[in-house]
């Protein structure tokens, strides 16, 4: 595989600094971090799901936070895109937290840092890959603080940064594709028949049955993502049928192809349509770094277009998305050529448990019907959960307030959580 671009473009200022803003775990690919990213080597699904693969996902044995990934914060690895912070409530549960991160610390081996202070004075404190005396101690009571590359921890939990392929009319055997070590393949949906590159029932099986995981994407032409509002529903409503018509599972996840170089807020509205059909929760896009930030929820009102994104590096500079869930790294064009056995093919990498395969929700810790009722990233209206605390947070005077009384966010942060909770219980 081609060695990736490195960014060529300079940090900005953005008007969302959350230092140690607690941010609840449902807000992971929402609210926090995400935006400008130095490589590939920073990614934040990699890094939470690698959380939840040593201490279960949130709610599960241990009540944790996502509380700050990326911010523009230089010369730091949250300022790279590499570091997440998590935490559970303070003080009250410091005990879980300190678990946590003497779980974390037994594979100290594949950090950049790991600090966390306990309650005794002692701690887990790791500098690149070293094991260290204390550092940092009177800011790492009330989070664990987790920076890593993304390659170090695929070399212990492969599972969470996977190789594949996404390609239309020249179809590889999946067999050979899955020998060379590719164990996802990205295929289209799309209006059946009129182009031949969609995927069969047959080629879909075929895939399964060599073991490839399928992931699908819809598109038609180029810059049918303009259309707007209907014609968004119109490719939700055909790319349901054809998902179905392959095998998918009832509810697939669908990428929508924006293959074209734009904004987001020019296919906006047609991502409204598409999530009128399917939900937010089963939308992704495919794009460029400025289509899927868009998406993803920067963008003036911060709402959450797609649950994932698919960046391809075509028209992106040389950024990623820290939030991205596949990163189309290696593309098939006419100066520069892509085959793998004589077929046209595009290379790919995903970023944790759940890139919107069919077969996630058997393998993913973090996905399925139950954890993603329980924490959800959108009401069903489209809206963000809760935009009131986003924008106290954003508030000059709050950030006085919490830079004093960090210690009971966490706590309130838990008790938000729990209000959502029972607020969803009463939906049911
Ligand atoms: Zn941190």
């Amino acid at each position: 595989m081609a060695l990736l671009a490195r960014n060529s473009r300079a940090p900005e200022v953005r008007r969302r600094d959350l230092k140690h803003g607690l941010i609840p775990w449902f807000y992971r690919n929402a609210q926090a971090g995400g935006g400008f990213n130095a490589d590939l080597e920073g990614n934040q699904n990699v890094l939470l799901d690698w959380i939840a693969k040593l201490c279960g996902p949130p709610g599960a044995e241990f009540r944790w936070y996502f509380t700050s990934g990326y911010r523009n914060e230089p010369g730091s690895y949250h300022g790279a895109g590499k570091a997440v912070d998590v935490a559970t409530a303070y003080p009250s549960d410091w005990a879980s937290m300190s678990e946590m991160a003497r779980r974390l610390y037994d594979h100290s081996d594949q950090y950049l840092e790991l600090i966390h202070t306990r309650s005794d004075g002692g701690g887990y404190y790791v500098k690149n890959k070293q094991r260290v005396g204390p550092y940092a101690v009177a800011g790492h009571r009330d989070h664990i603080h987790l920076a890593a590359n993304v390659s170090d921890i695929a070399a212990v939990a492969p599972e969470l940064r996977r190789r594949g392929v996404d390609y239309s009319w020249g179809r590889p055997d999946p067999h050979e594709l899955r020998q060379a070590g590719y164990t996802f393949a990205v295929r289209y949906v799309t209006n059946s028949g009129t182009t031949g590159k969609e995927l069969t029932a047959r080629e879909a099986d075929a895939l399964k049955a060599a073991g490839l995981s399928i992931v699908v994407v819809y598109q038609t032409t180029a810059d049918w993502a303009k259309g707007g509002y209907n014609a968004g529903r119109a490719a939700a409503e055909n790319a349901l049928r054809f998902s179905r018509q392959a095998g998918s599972p009832q509810d697939p996840f669908i990428y929508f192809a924006v293959d074209f170089d734009g904004h987001g807020s020019q296919v906006a509205s047609t991502f409204d349509g598409i999530a009128s059909v399917i939900g937010v929760g089963k939308t992704g896009v495919y794009g460029s770094y400025r289509v899927c930030e868009y998406l993803l929820g920067d963008n003036p009102s911060r709402k959450r277009f797609v649950a994932k994104a698919w960046q391809t590096r075509s028209w992106s500079a040389g950024s990623w998305d820290t939030r991205i869930s596949m990163a189309q790294t290696d593309v098939d064009t006419v100066v520069n050529p892509i085959r793998f056995r004589g077929h046209a093919v595009d290379y790919n990498l995903s970023f944790g448990f759940d890139f919107g395969q069919w077969d996630a929700s058997s393998s993913s810790a973090l996905s399925g019907p139950d954890w993603a009722y329980r924490f959800p990233v959108v009401r069903a209206d489209g809206q963000d959960y809760d935009n009131r605390t986003i924008a106290a947070w954003e508030n000059a005077a709050y950030k006085k307030w919490h830079a004093r009384n960090s210690h009971a966010l966490a706590q309130q942060i838990a008790d938000e959580l729990e209000a959502i909770e029972a607020e969803l219980r009463g939906d049911r």
